[in-house]
């Protein structure tokens, strides 16, 4: 079933004496080292030997990645994916991450790659074109290792790689062109560093014309109404008219105060804004007040005031733990305790997951085991975190502000913890069903007899 052939045992241990002895002796050089007192011509020689350190490293890197996600093994230390988990190890973004395993996953299918990764030969970066580019081209990696081997800078093997497509797309037909871009179709969005929103996408031409024409005549009526002295490209005015589509189908948007659901299908949506009291009374965020938009991610206080007055928005004013205002007035229980737990866990329970996106609640102690739904006994998990504690035996300890994120005796694979929740999900739908049927059973007689009695 692995992807790569598995050492011996015996092998294993000697790979991981050798390369702890490895690691040790180069940590010392690195630590012992003095650059200061390197010639120009020494130097150029030690950064020549770190760059293959650095390659082989890569490619050992990749050739045992995917028994860690075949085995899903990543999970006993806590990590709710094994993009995660190696993210976490390299220091890296998730998203980097998942190119990474992604790569190495085809390079274990791929055994001319396989073979170049036990020379040691590729770097990540040219491990990830060559990969990238097999997945659309069938003998790419044999026209692009030896560019790789040959020494081509990263921009020869991408050009090359580029070339490769374009003639594998020429040759393609119409029917696998479109399945292709529609394996590949993405939406995807960020907030940038510097503020803003980031986004791109990709997706059929036919997808598209369901919702570009109108998107084109409601820009070019935008367009047109701004007039010549408008300096807004049409570009600008295309984003407005997207914005305002989005708006008028979510079911409150821009409508009206009461934000009353426009769009008969899909759920109400809603929007939280989370202010610090002390920010909104200034005008400015100080220290780590926040100001964020739930979802999105903080924007500057007049930006989130200047959201007042929209429908399908609610404020979440806080002071200190406590909330203090929820704008909408609602003597629901329940959606207070929510608002108080938004608040309060802005990420990830489980340290140091850090996400913010896709929160689910979950009570610290079971609910099915009488674990009361008070705000102290809920946390926020990322979804990932939240199956390893339903079904993984991870627990969460300790108290609001100082959670710690606790292993079980014998932490499971993924593996094991996806079985366990299928069980799970089997085990309610047999319920539900059983419970159905009992009632059915418990109505059909008196529907017998009722004629009679009528
Ligand atoms: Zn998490």
């Amino acid at each position: 079933m692995d992807p790569v052939p598995s050492p011996t045992p015996s092998a294993r241990g000697g790979i991981v004496g050798e390369l702890k002895g490895i690691v040790r002796s180069l940590q010392r050089v690195v630590r012992d080292a003095a650059p200061g007192q390197a010639s120009g011509d020494e130097a150029r020689q030690i950064v020549g030997l770190f760059a293959e350190v650095e390659r082989a490293a890569s490619s050992g890197l990749s050739l045992f990645t995917p028994v860690v996600v075949a085995t899903g093994s990543f999970t006993k230390e806590g990590h709710g994916s094994a993009a995660q988990w190696l993210g976490s190890l390299s220091g890296s973004s998730e998203a980097s991450a998942k190119g990474r395993l992604a790569a190495a996953e085809r390079a274990a299918s791929t055994p001319v790659l396989t073979e170049a990764l036990h020379n040691g030969d590729l770097s990540a970066a040219q491990l990830n074109v060559v990969t990238r580019t097999s997945a659309e081209v069938s003998d790419a990696a044999a026209n692009l290792l030896p560019l790789a081997q040959g020494g081509a800078s990263l921009q020869e093997l991408s050009d090359a790689a580029a070339r490769l497509r374009a003639g594998a797309r020429q040759r393609e037909n119409e029917r696998a062109r479109r399945d292709r871009v529609q394996a590949h179709r993405h939406f995807r969005w960020r907030q940038v560093d510097s503020g803003g929103i980031r986004g791109d996408f990709f997706c059929d031409e036919v997808e598209w014309a369901k919702v570009a024409p109108l998107l084109e005549a409601r820009a070019k009526a935008r367009w047109k109404a701004a007039g010549s002295h408008d300096v807004a490209s049409f570009e600008a005015h295309r984003l407005d008219a997207f914005i305002e589509l989005m708006a008028l189908s979510d079911g409150g948007g821009s409508d009206g105060p009461d934000g009353s659901g426009r769009s008969p299908k899909g759920p109400r949506v809603e929007t939280l804004v989370l202010i610090d009291a002390a920010a909104l009374r200034r005008g400015t965020t100080e220290g780590d007040e926040v100001c964020e938009i739930e979802g999105i991610g903080p924007v500057s206080v007049a930006a989130a005031t200047e959201l007042l007055g929209e429908g399908g928005l609610r404020y979440l004013v806080k002071e200190g733990f406590d909330i203090k205002t929820v704008t909408k007035a609602t003597r629901d229980i329940a959606s207070c305790i929510d608002a108080a737990l938004i608040a309060r866990d802005r990420t990830c329970c489980a340290e140091p997951c850090g996400k913010r996106h896709g929160l689910e609640r979950d009570h610290v102690h079971d609910h099915a085991e009488d674990g009361p739904s008070e705000l102290d006994n809920l946390v926020r998990l990322c979804p990932e975190h939240h199956s390893l504690k339903t079904y993984g035996g991870w627990r969460i300890e300790g108290e609001p502000g100082n959670w710690k994120w606790v292993a079980p005796e014998n932490p499971k694979s993924a593996g094991a913890i996806s079985r366990a929740r299928k069980l799970a999900t089997a085990k309610a739908k047999a319920n539900a069903e059983a419970k159905a049927e009992a009632k059915v059973k418990a109505t059909v007689p008196k529907d017998r007899n009722s004629p009679r009695r009528a």
